[in-house]
């Protein structure tokens, strides 16, 4: 896939905009679209890789920095000690845009296990 097909790599770019709450060299934290809870942030690496294996097999260090942006995003937010991230891999577990993302979620009480 193009970055120019990949919805995340052109949120990157700038070229689609988006809520940014974080950012480093190598990663972007955004608002998603459509928040299942008061926090729903993606945390994004710059690079363009399809999930979280892909990822880590690539480039392991960017998975540390994707969950200790999580941190600080959740942090940020008010809540540093409750919150949940999720690596949906695949369209059966719910992954439709394959740019990896760590979803952030927080700010209510949160269900197990999940949907
Ligand atoms: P997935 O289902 O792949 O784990 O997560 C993709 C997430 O991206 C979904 O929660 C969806 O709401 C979010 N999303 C889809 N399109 C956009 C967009 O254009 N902007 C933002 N900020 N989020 C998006
Ligand atoms: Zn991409």
């Amino acid at each position: 896939m193009s970055t120019q097909d990949c919805l995340f790599c052109r949120i990157v770019a700038g070229e689609i905009p988006a809520d940014v709450v974080h950012e480093t060299e190598h990663t972007l934290a955004f608002r998603d679209i459509h928040p299942q809870a008061p926090t729903h942030v993606l945390v994004v690496p710059r690079e363009h890789h399809a999930d979280a294996a892909a990822l880590a097999a690539a480039r392991p260090e960017l998975v540390a920095e994707l969950v200790s942006a999580a941190a600080r995003v959740a942090a940020s937010a008010g809540h540093p000690d409750d919150y949940r991230l999720v690596f949906n891999t695949g369209a059966g577990a719910g992954q439709t845009v394959f740019h990896t993302h760590l979803h952030v979620l927080g700010g209510r009480s949160l269900d197990w296990p999940p949907g």
